[in-house]
């Protein structure tokens, strides 16, 4: 089943990042498959088309080959409006005109613990509410209108999972279309059957599997590969030091990785078993080929939980 990358281009590539890129590539190649790249560009105020560049370039340092052409979203935004259109006509959004100040505070619990989602303040507005509101001069964002009952995915990483949807901004007050309306038209239009990426985005899934049924596109399999964390158990970030594919090649990585020394340059064969040591699939220390890591492959070898990386002392 063919897979695919799609790094946001607001930073570099960190090593969780890498790993990510790394597993996704040898699933798709493991079964003989295709692998794609996609640049998610949505997010115009925060990307770089020189930080872009720079991805490709590390990507490909580690030997990871791409097929065919790499995509951006900022130039898809077509697509986008046919879609969002689309669903419009069938009545699957709805104009939302909460602030997110007026979102939080709905969507606190009576301690203070904030509920997970959008608490649907606008989902059941009568016209004549939708009226007043809109008379008020702002603009609405627009809400997919998900459906409650919560959907059953087999992840190939974690298992059976049950998750609810939410009703996800499929288009912003400002006229930028949302992330979960763009990556399930992304993904169905470069052909990708399997989307392997981070844990971090399994609680995406719900709302993308209800959002390919209704646009009719194909359902893709899911893999949600363990993170990288810091020291302190959050999400790798810039703020746990440098660990980029250059800190780790010029020897000034932050970050410990198994079998290579820090302080040390290390090459990218070296940092690509590094990161493979790292999920579990070969001994640390050893600089296995991207052919031998291929054979190893399997999602079951992957760690049932996230690595915690420790810093270089
Ligand atoms: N662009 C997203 C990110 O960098 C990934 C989207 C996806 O894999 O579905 O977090």
């Amino acid at each position: 089943m063919d897979g695919r990358f799609a790094p946001s281009p607001s930073a570099d590539l960190h090593l969780g990042n890498l790993r990510t890129a790394l597993l996704s590539w040898l699933a798709a190649r493991a079964q003989g498959s295709a692998w794609r790249l996609r640049i998610d560009d949505l997010d115009t105020g925060r990307s770089r088309p020189d930080i872009a560049a720079r991805q490709l370039q590390d990507l490909a340092l580690l030997g990871l080959t791409h097929d065919g052409d790499v995509p951006t979203q900022s130039a898809r935004t077509a697509r986008y409006a046919e879609a969002f259109g689309q669903l419009q006509r069938s009545g699957m959004v709805y104009p939302c005109f909460c602030t997110r100040a007026e979102i939080r505070e709905a969507s606190s619990a009576p301690h203070g613990a904030p509920t997970a989602g959008y608490p649907g303040t606008c989902r059941d507005l009568t016209p004549a509410q939708r009226a007043e509101r809109a008379a008020e001069g702002r603009p609405p964002a627009w809400r997919f209108r998900s459906d409650p009952e919560p959907v059953r995915i087999e992840d190939m990483v974690l298992g059976p999972q049950t998750l609810p949807a939410e009703d996800a901004v499929l288009r912003r007050a400002d006229g930028e279309f949302g992330y979960q309306l763009a990556v399930v038209l992304d993904d169905a239009d470069q052909g990708v059957q399997e989307v392997v990426r981070g844990a971090d985005l399994l609680s995406s899934v719900a709302t993308q599997r209800q959002l390919q049924d209704h646009l009719a596109l194909p359902r893709t399999a899911y893999a949600h590969v363990p993170l990288m964390v810091g020291p302190d158990g959050v999400r790798l970030a810039k703020r746990h030091g440098a660990a980029t594919l250059h800190d780790v090649l010029q020897g000034r990585c932050e970050l410990a990785l198994p079998g290579l020394t820090c302080g040390q340059p290390a090459s990218p064969e070296q940092l690509r078993g590094a990161l493979a040591a790292s999920a579990g699939l070969v001994p640390a220390g050893s600089t296995p080929s991207l052919l031998e890591l291929t054979q190893q492959f399997s999602y079951a070898r992957l760690p049932g939980q996230s690595t915690m990386m420790q810093r270089c002392s």
